[in-house]
């Protein structure tokens, strides 16, 4: 650390991003990434951007937001863009975040929320987790503060049923409510459909997980229009021009291609159903995934050791240290060919 960093900051512990290893020498399955190229016609949209680089990018994304709305059957003013949303979440925890209400979330979710409950001096209240880390909807009841909820939940893999998510809404009247919807496409039904029935509801999205777009850096947020007011409140006094005109580009092409995405997202599906049940035939514990990876228990090895061995022979997969999940390791779900490679040097490693 060095000596002149703001003195508030110095205990904040940052975020740690999954490791970005060099994808022909690993199979990369630790940051649930998409296997597959973006939709058709990436490349020419991107190429014609690159001329008029020169120029600003639409600070409105208007082009972007129309086309989505449009997909969705909602009006353009109920959706803006960022940069990946995790600056939509960011944004949230600014916009809704009060010091003195506070926010909350699982104990056990995508770390991203306690860094930024830290980064902002929002009090971040941890709700634990159920034995078997699912969610029960009545722990979020009458909150009396600003709920975000990943659905599915991250790294557990489980989803919570819309009917779950509405009583969450109509127990916290005063309280905005954010659904972090990063794996719906894998499993689980959007809440986007309440935001007319919900005035306090924001469903924030990424293009990052089922539209290939990862190193493009695109997310959304949707809710009611003064909800995306406020949210474009904080991102215009921050940075209005947060989305570069080749992802904004990207986004349009991308959302226009829907069978593209659903032979992508079935074969994801596919490799992932049978890879939990190679990994159940190896005595694993495997809950059932709504989502592009899946959450193991490894019975006859410790998890972290899995975790190193499965490096050593160039597969990346992702273990963390937390008390409650420190038996598990992430996998992402990659091609079938990268899921029966990673299943036959388990099998090799287990002896
Ligand atoms: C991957 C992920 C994100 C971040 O997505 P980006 O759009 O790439 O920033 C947000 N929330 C959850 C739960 C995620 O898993």
């Amino acid at each position: 650390m060095g000596k002149y960093l703001a003195k508030k900051y110095k205990n904040l512990e940052e975020f740690t991003p999954g490791e970005q290893k060099d994808k022909n020498e690993f199979i990369k399955l630790n940051t649930n990434e998409n296997p597959y190229p973006p939709a058709p016609g990436s490349a020419e949209a991107v190429t014609k951007e690159v001329e008029l680089l020169g120029y600003y990018n639409d600070p409105l994304c208007v082009k972007l937001r129309e086309t989505f709305a449009k997909y969705h059957g909602i009006s353009a003013d109920e959706v803006m863009f960022g940069n990946g949303s995790d600056e939509i979440l960011a944004f949230s925890f600014v916009a809704f975040g009060e010091e003195e209400k506070g926010m909350c979330f699982p104990d056990i979710t995508y770390g991203f929320y306690e860094v930024y409950s830290e980064l902002f001096g929002v009090n971040g209240k941890q709700i634990p987790l159920n034995e078997d880390l699912s969610i029960t909807p009545a722990d979020y009841y009458n909150a009396n503060r600003t709920i975000i909820i990943a659905n599915p939940n991250a790294p557990s893999g489980l989803v919570l049923s819309l009917k779950d998510i509405e009583g969450i809404l109509q127990n916290n009247k005063e309280n905005v409510v954010i659904i972090d919807e990063a794996y719906i496409s894998f499993g689980g039904e959007s809440a986007m459909s309440l935001i007319n029935k919900y005035d306090n509801l924001l469903v924030v999205g990424t293009f990052s997980k089922a539209r290939n777009l990862a190193g493009a850096r695109l997310g959304y947020a949707v809710g009611c229009k003064e909800l995306i007011a406020d949210m474009n409140k904080i991102r215009y006094s921050f940075n209005p021009y947060d989305v570069n005109a080749m992802t904004q580009a990207l986004g349009i092409v991308s959302i226009e291609q829907d069978e593209y995405f659903k032979e992508c997202i079935e074969k994801i599906i596919n490799a992932r159903d049978k890879f939990t049940l190679d990994m159940r035939s190896m005595e694993f514990e495997v809950a059932n995934s709504n989502t592009n990876f899946v959450f193991v228990k490894p019975k006859t090895i410790d998890a972290k050791e899995l975790y190193e061995k499965l490096k050593e022979r160039k597969i990346l997969v992702r273990h963390f240290d937390a008390d409650k999940v420190k038996d598990f390791i992430r996998i992402s779900i990659g091609t079938m060919e990268e899921m029966d490679i990673v299943a036959e040097n388990i099998k090799e490693i287990l002896g």
